[in-house]
Formats: C-alpha cells, sequence, structure tokens
C-alpha cells in the first residue's frame, strides 16, 4: 500500500508547468523551512503560486504524504543558483546536469512550530523514500540534499548536522534490503570492523576493532539509527546493521584442538615467517581449507597456517 496520497495542484506555470521529467536519477530532499506548515498548507500555497517560481512533488508532515506534482512531472526544486564555480552555477550532483528540475524528484520535509523536523516526520519520509526508491528503480544512494545539487542550505537540519541525512539513508536502505529482522542473532565479522562510537555516523570516533570472523549477539529489536549495538570483551559501540555487506549470518569458524604444542605460521607454507603459537590441548578456530590443504586459522586479528592434517589439529 503506499504511503503517498495523490492530490496534484492545477497546472501553474510557477509551480507546476506540466513539462516531463526525462528520467529519474535521484531523490532529492527538501525542507519547508517553514515552521508549523503542514503539507496541506503547502498544497494551497503552491496552487496559488503566482509571483516566483517554485515547487516539490511530495510534501510530509506528522500525518500525511501528500504528493502535489505527477512523479512523472518536472517541478520548480533545485535549478536555483547559489553560487558560481569557474563562472558557472555550481551543480554538485553530475547525474542531475544540467538542469536537476528535470531529472528529479523531490521531498519536501514538514516542520513543527520550533521548526524541527519531527520523529513522526523523519519516519514518514523514510517510507515515501523507500517507495519512490522502489518505483523509479533507485538506492538510498541516490538520495541527495537540494544542497548537494546547488549549495543552497536545504534542509538546513541536515546540512548543519550531516549524520542526520546519514541517519536518513540508513533507514531507507533498511526498509529496501526487505522486513527488518526481529529478536537476538549471532553475527560474524567478514573482516576486521571498526566499530564506532556515535550510532548511525560514519565519521563518528572509534570505539574498537572487532576481529574478523569473531562472533557478537546482535538485537534487531534495539537498533540505533539503523545501527546494531555491538558488545564485545566489554567493549561497546555500534555499526551498520547492513549484514550482507559487513556480516556473516553463518559461522564461518570451524574449531580445532591441537595435538601437540604447535607454531602457526603467517603464510601457508613452510619456511616462512612465524605468527602465534598455541598450547597441546588448546583449541583455535579454522575460518578457511585453501587449496594447498593449509588451513587458515585466526587468533584475536591475528592469521596463522598450518596443514589440514591430524598430526597437528584434529576438528572438536
Ligand atoms: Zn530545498
Amino acid at each position: 500500500m503506499s504511503v503517498i496520497t495523490n492530490d496534484y495542484i492545477r497546472v501553474n506555470q510557477h509551480s507546476r508547468p506540466g513539462s516531463k521529467l526525462t528520467v529519474v536519477n535521484k531523490i532529492i530532499m527538501h525542507y519547508t523551512a517553514n515552521n508549523g506548515g503542514t503539507a496541506r498548507n503547502h498544497w494551497g500555497y503552491f496552487n496559488n503560486l503566482t509571483d516566483r517560481y517554485a515547487s516539490a512533488h511530495i510534501f510530509v508532515d506528522d500525518i500525511e504524504a501528500l504528493c502535489i506534482i505527477p512523479q512523472n512531472e518536472v517541478a520548480y526544486q533545485a535549478n536555483d543558483i547559489q553560487k558560481y564555480v569557474n563562472g558557472s552555477p555550481y551543480r554538485g550532483v553530475t547525474a542531475l546536469l544540467s538542469n536537476a528540475n528535470f531529472k528529479a524528484i523531490g521531498i519536501e520535509m514538514c516542520l513543527d512550530k520550533k521548526g524541527n523536523i519531527t520523529a513522526a516526520t523523519f519516519n514518514r519520509t523514510v517510507d515515501v523514500a523507500a517507495e519512490l526508491c522502489k518505483i523509479h528503480k533507485l538506492k538510498a544512494a541516490d538520495i541527495v540534499r537540494h544542497y548537494d545539487v546547488t549549495g543552497k542550505i536545504c534542509p538546513a537540519p541536515w546540512v548543519n548536522n550531516s549524520a542526520e541525512f546519514t541517519r536518513f539513508k540508513n533507514a531507507v536502505a533498511l526498509k529496501l534490503s526487505g522486513n527488518p529482522k526481529k529478536g537476538k542473532q549471532w553475527l560474524y565479522a567478514k573482516r576486521n570492523l571498526y566499530i564506532l562510537k556515535g550510532a548511525g555516523d560514519w565519521t563518528s570516533a572509534l570505539a574498537f576493532t572487532l576481529p574478523q570472523h569473531s562472533a557478537v549477539q546482535v538485537d534487531w529489536d534495539n537498533l540505533k539509527n539503523g545501527w546494531f549495538e555491538i558488545n564485545y570483551q566489554g567493549k561497546k559501540g555500534y555499526y551498520s546493521a547492513s549484514v550482507a555487506n559487513y556480516f556473516d549470518e553463518k559461522n564461518p569458524n570451524v574449531t580445532y584442538i591441537c595435538q601437540d604444542d604447535l607454531l602457526f605460521r603467517a603464510d601457508p607454507k613452510w619456511g616462512g615467517p612465524p605468527s602465534f603459537r598455541r598450547k597441546k590441548g588448546e583449541t583455535i578456530n579454522a575460518v578457511e581449507k585453501l587449496s594447498n590443504g593449509w588451513l587458515k586459522c585466526t587468533l584475536g586479528t591475528q592469521y596463522g597456517y598450518l596443514p589440514d592434517s591430524t598430526t597437528y589439529l584434529k576438528k572438536k
């Protein structure tokens, strides 16, 4: 079911020229900069606009998402000139050259009376953007800000704090990836992952490094900004819940018991440098059997190799 209500304004040279889009390459995000103005208020404003050229396709507030211009028509949303670079108007998104108004759909987020994008508006806008991505075969990465296109400070809350824009795109990506899962699940790091201190913010500080192949229990019912809380050996941080990209769902480790005091090699061959030692009776996890018959084993963030032979290692 669509989350978007269609109620088109009349064709009007100032807001709905009636021309067709040539393609839909991007979704452009805006804010109304009009505290307390609802989606319906903006329908009325743009239906009657006579003194300037402006518009966008869809207006989202706390109660609805209103599409005022058909998704295959031009809206006057992002061809403004904010600055010049080498004598030409600044255009930051090459896929939208030469005139973004012919190649993108625009979403305006309404503000509450204090000028905030409320959680209800944010969440409804996630639903709208995900629906548009599906219809127009776009990805979350195809969502841009008006700011990215022309340099206008719009949506100002997402220009002043770009982590909010990242959080939005992550939420859309999660929505597009299918039904988010429920409950707790064990996952295994596909590679060393830099677990961060801020949820949903790739620019936040490092909390700790999660070694490749290590297991973490995540909670799908407790995502923060679309990220998992990661608890590992008494340390805590956050990482994107994009499972296919960063985590294995199946345990890649096979546990072996050392049959003697063993020195694992740093390379899968004899004669190279040493890696780590394990004592007789201790366990070690192998993550891969190589084509030459050697096992790739892990200890913390280190790798060590030995031949897959019961002289050295037996499966637990
Ligand atoms: Zn804008």
